[in-house]
């Protein structure tokens, strides 16, 4: 097991569940919504109408041009509604409203592939594409591979297992849980990309990951990274600087660009599981924390569940909630409506108690730089985020590096004077995306 140490950022107190508290399955529920695109500007068609009946692990809707992976019902029941929903990112997306029929009949068109060792690498993307894995960004690579009629060229594959380092609790329980099961992964990361190093990152202190690497012997197929962890640096941008020595480009380069891919721990499993059972993804992993919620939890969910049967799960909001955030504290989005649904990508539900909220207004920035001492990519985001906070976005982004931002919000978490920065920049980069997207908003 190698080492490696990393500098900057913070290390951060934090109250998320102990990863000692095993994952619990919440039951399927009674409705769920399925949003058809998760970036501006990207959509998938609806292969589905209103009223027709469904199977959990049926695809129900697929984007043409490759760009966003097919989504599934996570249920069975009837399509009861297709229309735009409002998310808390400020857009209204179309979506696919399900009901349950309260039978839970499972049918897909994704198929095991029969023989790991032995499978074609184009089968196996192929599978998990059609699962609705992203173990790749297939979406930054030229059309032929994005369709699929090529094989990117990956030289080095990592396994992110620390999270942005905020999430670790989650990782470090899946992989306490499922290190054996990254043996298997391992080779199926060798059949499809062949690349010349594959790695798994762990957090140097948590001893009781470091056991079950041992147990399942993945020293011996994967060269193992132990890590002192500060928040955010388990973001691959970051990550390659620690383990590659070198920076990607910014704004605008990608791991990718360099052949190197970081995948989560959940998402390798999430490929795995497509390929050798042929099941979609269609649950995942997320903890549900905070001083506004009775009890803390990791949860097994359904994609689209409503956001309040994971608080209910977790015996219900303990007093007034004051603020609820989906991710982590830093950077997760303040949510104001709890229908709105678990994502593919939702890992973190953060319930604050109002009497823990800190009431204050804002004031204006008096310049002291301490934004500029912490941000983990050398950005000023004092000037960044007054540039968007009136409106400047283009200038923002040619003359401050908008793009290269992160938002791991460590800026506004040490700013004295309070501001918003992190809701400024992501207004303003929400604002050039919407204004580049072909579509814009429905
Ligand atoms: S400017 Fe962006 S990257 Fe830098 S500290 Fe703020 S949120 Fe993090
Ligand atoms: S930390 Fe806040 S007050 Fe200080 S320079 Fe940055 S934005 Fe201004």
């Amino acid at each position: 097991m190698k080492s490696v140490t990393l500098f900057g950022g913070l290390e951060l107190d934090t109250d998320l569940p102990s990863p000692d508290l095993p994952f619990e399955d919440i039951t399927a529920p009674q409705r769920i919504i399925l949003p058809l695109s998760d970036r501006p500007g990207v959509y998938c068609r609806p292969l589905v109408q209103k009223g027709e009946a469904v199977f959990a692990g049926e695809k129900i809707a697929e984007d043409p041009t490759g760009k966003m992976m097919p989504v599934h019902s996570s249920i069975s029941g009837k399509v009861v509604d297709i229309r735009p929903y409002r998310y808390a990112e400020g857009e209204n997306t179309l979506s696919v409203f399900i009901e349950t029929d309260g039978k839970d009949s499972f049918k897909t068109e994704v198929s095991p592939v029969e023989n790991l060792t032995e499978a074609d690498p184009a089968t196996l993307i192929d599978t998990i594409k059609k699962a609705g894995v992203k173990i790749i960004p297939f979406e930054h690579l030229p059309e032929p591979e994005r369709m699929g009629q090529k094989i990117a060229k990956v030289k080095h594959f990592v396994i992110n297992a620390i999270g942005t380092g905020y999430s670790g609790a989650l990782p470090r329980r899946i992989l306490v849980k499922r290190a054996n099961e990254l043996s298997d992964a391992a080779q199926m990361i060798r059949r499809m990309f062949n690349p010349e190093k594959l790695f798994l990152v762990v957090n140097r202190e948590h001893t009781d990951v470091q056991e079950a690497i041992t147990h399942a012997n993945l020293d011996s197929v994967m060269e193992v990274l132990s890590m002192d962890v500060y928040y955010p640096l388990g973001h691959p941008h970051l990550l390659f600087k620690a383990i590659f020595g070198k920076e990607i480009p910014c704004p605008g380069g990608k791991a990718i660009d360099f052949g190197v891919v970081f995948s989560s721990v959940d998402t390798v499993l999430h490929a795995l599981e497509a390929v050798t059972q042929g099941k979609p993804l269609i649950k995942r992993y997320v903890s549900v924390f905070g001083s506004g919620i009775k009890s803390p939890k990791n949860l097994r969910v359904r994609i689209g569940t409503p956001l309040k049967e994971l608080v209910e799960a977790c015996g219900g909001f303990d007093g007034t909630p004051g603020r609820i955030v989906l991710g982590n504290p830093l950077d997760g989005m303040a949510q104001f409506d709890l229908d709105r649904p678990v994502l593919r990508d939702t890992r973190l539900l953060w319930v604050q108690q109002e009497a823990d909220v800190m009431k204050y207004s804002y004031r204006a920035c008096i310049n002291c730089g301490d934004c500029t001492k912490v941000c983990p990519v050398g950005l000023m985001p004092n000037f960044l985020s007054k540039f968007c906070e009136f409106g400047k976005s283009e200038e923002a982004a040619e003359q401050y590096d908008l793009w290269t931002c992160i938002d791991c919000g460590l800026c506004a978490y040490v700013c004295p004077a309070k501001r918003p920065i992190v809701h400024f920049i992501n207004y303003g980069k929400r604002e050039l995306s919407l204004r580049e997207s072909e579509y814009g908003t429905l």
